[in-house]
């Protein structure tokens, strides 16, 4: 199995659809959101030095993140693999992800794009907010990490393009129909 990155805005679905991925071709799942906050749970420095930046929807400096990365990449059971869920989320660490993987003999594989317009988006993150009680998802944070989103994250879609592995999913009102879409993409890819 290639290594799969899953691509969107807060809210798109990442986590649940890498978790439904995961489950149907045992690949490994490196969510760094879950591994800050993680961190965050366990009271390590770095985890203070993460919710600093998560509590205000503001990114990880891209060296602290890119070295977290690798030392989880190298944590996962070689040869299988790997979905990469919230990461890269600026040129720096896409560029960095390329080279990490490659020094490995190892390839990005299949970038998975969810879009989902905002109003949707924004439904789900607050409903999330009721049920997982995340401190990063109210209004406020959310539209910060939606407008850090269009200006560092976004423009990666074309660096994906470039790389000629991006393709795209658009959610039309179901996710079943979202699901079954995914996995005839990552099936014809590999
Ligand atoms: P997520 O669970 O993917 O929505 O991530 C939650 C928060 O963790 C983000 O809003 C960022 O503050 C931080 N974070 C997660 N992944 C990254 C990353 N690749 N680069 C920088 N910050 C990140």
């Amino acid at each position: 199995m290639k290594n799969i990155i899953i691509f969107g805005a807060p809210g798109s679905g990442k986590g649940t659809y890498s978790d439904e991925i995961v489950k149907r071709y045992n690949m490994g799942h490196i969510s760094t959101g879950d591994v800050l906050r993680g961190e965050i749970k366990n009271g390590t420095e770095l985890g203070k030095v993460a919710k600093g930046y998560i509590d205000q929807g503001q990114l990880i400096p891209d060296d602290l993140m890119i070295d977290i990365l690798a030392k989880v990449y190298d944590e996962n059971e070689p040869g299988r693999g790997v979905i990469f869920d919230g990461f890269p989320r600026t040129i720096a660490q896409a560029e960095a992800l390329k080279k990490m993987l490659a020094e490995r003999g190892h390839e990005m594989g299949i970038m998975i794009e969810l879009v989902v317009d905002e109003e949707t988006l924004m439904t789900r993150l607050l409903r999330r907010a009721e049920i997982e009680g995340r401190a990063d998802d109210n209004e406020e944070t959310i539209k910060k990490r939606f407008e850090v989103y269009h200006q560092k994250t976004e423009p990666l879609a074309q660096w994906f393009e470039k790389e000629g592995i991006r393709h795209t999913f658009t959610w039309k009102g179901s996710k079943e129909q979202m699901l079954d879409e995914i996995f005839a993409g990552i099936e014809q890819l590999n």
